[in-house]
């Protein structure tokens, strides 16, 4: 007990001490080219739907009058209808970062438009926010990166390092065309990138219960991901004179094996600095669990999910209330843990499934888990500076995340990417 306290009352973390800066003023304009870039329905269905042309196209040509200097000024390439920016640095010894966000935004689902507070596409100004597709998801960055540049070209500012503009047009179903071409293109010029940023990290408050500061998660790592089908084929028969292995019943058992026999907890180096920053800055009893990791380390990994992640899906199966269906069907989904592989899900599924009657298929794209950007990089601790620049009262911690980005298709091109948006509606 001595031990577990002495460990708790010395657990302490450096606390990065930075000066204040004086937030840029927005000018009201910059509100009003954000709306009017909210009302181009600039939407990703599905690859087997196209992008409507029309309304990208508009998009393009807004950013173009609303950001003339950026227009005239930056090389610009339009991949689809995907753009990319290269703001040229004085210094070629330096390796270019990338800003990435994306033009295109989610369907708005018809049955939910009378819940809007104001229409999806409509940008309107209501109670001090603006409303509509694109003001968290990813409009906003576009916006917020063109009108910093913009700014910064007026005032006569020269990059040492080269900076790239990447928003691509298909981030909501996958990037297979906007980002994957874009970072095929850099890949073409020769391009080693220092390091790329992107949405996928935020600023939360009250996320971790206790926590006695904003608490400011900086994605270093994305799990994998992926889904299998599992098919079960037999004989089928009446329902009157049903076997003991029931397709459907069968295909249920194979389900909750896969429930019962999850994969384990891990302990990564990331997770444990996610520790030793947070736990000095919470409440008594989970500063002792945070301190003792030895003993209190699975829970702990518990509540940060730090396993990969089952879920069943979809289930399909049977047609006619007193038949016996020759085959059922079901879909589960992994989230894969940095340090395993969507192949090794593969042979965990078969292996715990043990059914030779159950036939296993991937059924959407493979994404293994990211590498993990370093966290002690320059890149790093420059975006760790600006969020305590701006918001002093904040925790910076780096994060693994279990959502896909689109700096998956970066990897070949940049060893680090950080996935970090802020919204700073107030100063903390
Ligand atoms: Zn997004």
């Amino acid at each position: 007990m001595a031990f577990i306290l002495i460990k708790t009352f010395t657990f302490t973390a450096p606390t990065l001490e930075v000066a204040w800066v004086t937030p840029v003023e927005v000018p009201d304009e910059a509100l009003t080219r954000l709306q009017k870039a909210i009302q181009f329905k600039t939407v990703s269905y599905s690859y087997t739907t196209p992008h409507d042309s029309a309304a990208f196209m508009g998009l393009h040509q807004h950013l173009a009058q609303a950001f003339p200097w950026v227009d005239s000024l930056l090389e610009k390439k339009t991949i689809q209808y995907s753009l990319l920016y290269k703001w040229a640095g004085t210094d070629h010894s330096l390796k270019p970062v990338l800003l990435m966000s994306h033009l295109d935004v989610v369907p708005v689902d018809d049955g939910t438009l009378k819940d809007w507070e104001a229409p999806p596409f409509s940008g309107e100004i209501k109670n001090g926010n603006i409303y509509g597709r694109g003001t968290m998801d990813d409009k906003v960055s576009v916006l917020a990166i063109l009108e910093a540049v913009e700014m910064s070209l007026r005032s006569g500012l020269k990059p040492k390092r080269t900076i790239y503009l990447a928003f691509g047009h298909d981030e909501e179903i996958g990037g297979d065309q906007g980002a994957a071409s874009i970072a095929k293109y850099l890949q073409e010029q020769g391009v080693k990138l220092e390091a790329v940023l992107d949405e996928g990290g935020e600023i939360a408050e009250g996320m971790v219960p206790g926590l006695d500061k904003a608490l400011a998660i900086i994605n270093v790592a994305e799990k994998g991901y992926v889904s299998f089908e599992l098919t079960i084929t037999t004989q089928g028969g009446h329902s009157s004179m049903p076997s003991a292995d029931n397709t459907i019943g069968s295909l249920a058992r194979a389900i909750a094996k896969l429930e019962a026999n999850q994969f384990p907890y891990k302990s990564i180096p990331l997770i444990d600095k996610q520790i030793e920053l947070m736990g000095p800055h919470l409440p008594f009893v989970q500063k002792m669990a945070f301190a003792n990791t030895w003993l209190f380390g699975a829970k702990i990994q518990e509540a940060l999910n730090t396993r990969t992640a089952t879920a069943p899906t979809i289930i399909k199966g049977g047609v006619k209330d007193n038949v016996i269906p020759t085959s059922a069907s079901a879909v589960v989904n992994f989230r894969v843990m940095t340090g395993e592989t969507t192949e090794e899900v593969l042979q965990h599924i078969i292996k715990t499934v043990n059914d030779d009657r159950i036939t296993v298929k991937s059924i959407s794209n493979r994404n293994e888990p990211s590498p993990v950007s370093d966290y002690e990089s320059g890149s790093y601790k420059l975006i760790e500076k600006t969020i305590l620049q701006l918001m002093p009262n904040t925790l910076v911690t780096p994060g693994l995340v279990s959502g896909g980005t689109d700096t998956k298709h970066y990897h070949a091109i940049s060893e680090n990417a950080y996935r970090f948006f802020s919204n700073p509606r107030k100063r903390l």
